[in-house]
């Protein structure tokens, strides 16, 4: 059955937007992006952890929208480094970050470590918020990786050609975004939640046409 757009994905990552629709698209629910949403507004990520953001970006978001909103927060915590980027892996270059600059500085930084284990993570916490801000339901997931000496590849995105798989032996930027689907730490945090959209949202689905 046709549906309305009843969940928005509160992110303006283009990559994140691009794994989350294929990721929730075997719920059947109607998922728009932020892109034209008037009211939609900026959300400071002022929390001190992946979840106090992520409960940040859905609850405001939904908020502003008046709309059912599902968010994420995610990064790159490297041993090595104490844990950082972390929560700042979108910043971590500072101002104007791009991809290319947040994983030279990766790099960069990990050179006084040389004989360090390069040993990683990916985290990712999501929530969902009902249009008056209140969370009703959240998830995470991790997946663990190593940090190469150069990049590989050119898929994903972020700090994919960075990350290796150990199992794969080869960088998320190698690797199909199939495999990235079935082992990231944003897909086991969506089929973590995926339980509760279906509960909330399902009975707020309607026929095309139908409002
Ligand atoms: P957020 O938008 O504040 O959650 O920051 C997410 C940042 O973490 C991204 O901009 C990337 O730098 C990094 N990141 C999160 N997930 C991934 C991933 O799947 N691949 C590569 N980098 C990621």
């Amino acid at each position: 059955m046709d549906t309305i757009a009843t969940l928005v994905l509160g992110t303006t990552n283009a990559g994140k937007l691009r794994e989350l629709t294929e990721l929730l698209a075997p719920l059947g629910i109607a998922c728009c992006s932020l892109a034209g949403l008037d009211a939609a507004v900026d959300v400071e990520e002022t929390g001190d952890s992946f979840a106090a953001n992520a409960a940040l970006k859905a609850s405001q978001q939904a908020r502003a929208l008046g709309r059912w909103v599902l968010a994420e927060d995610s990064g790159l915590v490297v041993d090595a480094l104490g844990g950082a980027p972390g929560i700042y892996s979108a910043r971590f270059s500072g101002a104007g970050a791009t991809d290319e600059r947040n994983n030279a500085l990766l790099l960069e930084r990990l050179v006084p470590f040389p004989a360090a284990p390069r040993s990683a993570h990916y985290a990712c916490h999501a929530a969902l918020s009902d249009p008056n801000g209140t969370i009703v339901a959240i998830s995470s997931g991790v997946c663990g990786g190593l940090i190469a000496d150069r990049p590989a590849g050119v898929g994903g995105f972020g700090y994919d050609p960075l990350f290796i798989v150990p199992e794969y032996h080869r960088t998320f930027g190698e690797l199909s975004p199939a495999v990235k689907a079935l082992i990231s730490h944003r897909a086991r945090a969506m089929r973590a939640i995926i339980p509760a959209i279906e509960r909330w949202l399902r009975p707020h689905q309607m026929p095309a046409g139908g409002q």
